[in-house]
């Protein structure tokens, strides 16, 4: 038990805190994307960090982080010296246990892993809240919506299968498409961008991906040519921590420059925002720290009439965008589906937020035969 008391008691208490770590292997390892070929080694898996947290008054919640490449086991690590700091806490006071969990590790920073790691507990906080009110967390957030539009990101192919698979994916009711820039001459990617919309139409969102691969004449370049497109955002276009060069861009394109992905703090994105370097917020909540920083970044976003659009992890983030004032995407990605006995419905170009109430997932039998190593905390009477 903490020294620390808690605060006023709403009279439940957490006494069981289970940590998980998970590797969920990909069936189609995702290669450089991106990248420059080398930069990148191929990636077959994801190392995921479950939380699954008991109250006294019989509540339950799951969260999830996770670390693409390297950085799973630390996650792991830095989230068993903090898990027993929780027991005894009242699990609805989200912010403070975040700040507790925060000080406890400043040592390793406000951001990175040691964000990632109370990310997870934060998330099964937040399912908590919303299981015990029986809301889906959209609704419990205050929703705006209860399907978000969502887009896919393409692999990195031929320009036929290209389309092909952007065209199945709009029939499986997918409402925009993304490309990712993958090409050394940049000609080529224009010219696959072209065939990609002559084909597909100008009725369906086309997104681009730069990946961070560009410097800044080339990005001012690249965004001065792509104004004729029709983009619905041009993602990644600069190092995401050229707040100062994605400025100058924002303020010389009509299309959207969307960045935040790879930031790891609320404060990151903060910075971003109020530098005016983007359009479109991309903050993925697990790498943020969880729900509760997420909420700081969409009401300064929301103030400043941005877009919020997270990447990634749509089983989590379609509550989150559903529950965002303005304009907002999710992405579609089916990599996590094997880990939850639910699945995303996607149709109309929406992603559904589920009627289940909390994240409305529950571990697969799949994800626990992925487990290498697990832990659990009880209160000792
Ligand atoms: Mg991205």
């Amino acid at each position: 038990m903490p020294e620390a008391a808690p605060a006023p008691s709403s009279g439940d208490r957490i006494d069981r805190v289970r940590l998980s770590l998970v590797f969920l292997p990909l069936a189609t390892p995702v290669g450089d994307g991106t990248a420059p070929p080398g930069r990148h080694q191929s990636l077959t898996e994801v190392a995921f960090l479950f939380t699954e947290i008991g109250t006294v008054d019989g509540c339950r919640g799951l969260g999830f982080s996770y670390a693409k490449r390297a950085g799973g086991p630390a996650l792991y690590a830095h989230a068993k010296e903090l898990a027993p700091q929780l027991l005894g806490e009242d699990p609805n006071d989200t912010g403070r246990v975040w700040e507790k969990l925060a000080r406890a590790g400043s040592s390793a920073g406000r951001g990175g892993l040691a964000a990632q790691a109370i990310a997870a507990v934060d998330i099964a906080l937040w399912d908590v809240k919303a299981r015990r009110a029986g809301l889906p967390l959209a609704k419990l957030l205050g929703a705006y919506r209860d399907a978000v539009r969502c887009y896919t990101t393409l692999a990195t192919t031929p320009v036929a299968e290209l389309v092909d698979n952007a065209q199945k994916a709009i029939a499986a009711g997918v409402g925009g498409v993304k490309l990712r820039l993958a090409q050394p001459d940049p000609a080529a990617d224009l010219e696959r961008l072209r065939v990609l919309r002559e084909r597909l139409g100008d009725g369906v969102p086309l997104m681009i991906d730069a990946g961070q691969q560009w410097d800044r004449p080339t990005a001012h370049r690249m965004g001065r040519v792509l104004e004729r497109s029709n983009l619905m955002w041009l993602e990644e276009p600069l190092d995401t921590y050229d707040t100062a060069g994605l400025a100058a861009l924002a303020a010389e394109l009509d299309t959207p420059v969307a960045t935040g992905e790879p930031l790891t703090s609320a404060a990151e994105h903060a910075r971003l925002i109020e530098a005016g370097a983007c359009d479109v917020v991309q903050p993925d909540v697990p790498r943020i720290g969880g729900v509760t920083p997420f909420l700081r970044i969409a009401a300064l976003a929301d103030h400043s009439g941005l877009s919020v659009a997270p990447p990634f992890a749509t089983e989590l983030h379609v509550h989150l965008a559903a529950a965002y004032p303005r304009a907002t995407w999710v992405e579609y990605v089916d990599w996590l589906e094997p880990l939850f006995n639910e699945r995303v419905e996607v149709h109309g170009g929406r992603a559904v937020v589920p009627d289940r109430p909390g994240l409305g997932l529950t571990v697969s039998q799949k994800a626990v035969t992925w487990t290498t190593d697990h832990i659990e905390f009880t209160e000792t009477a």
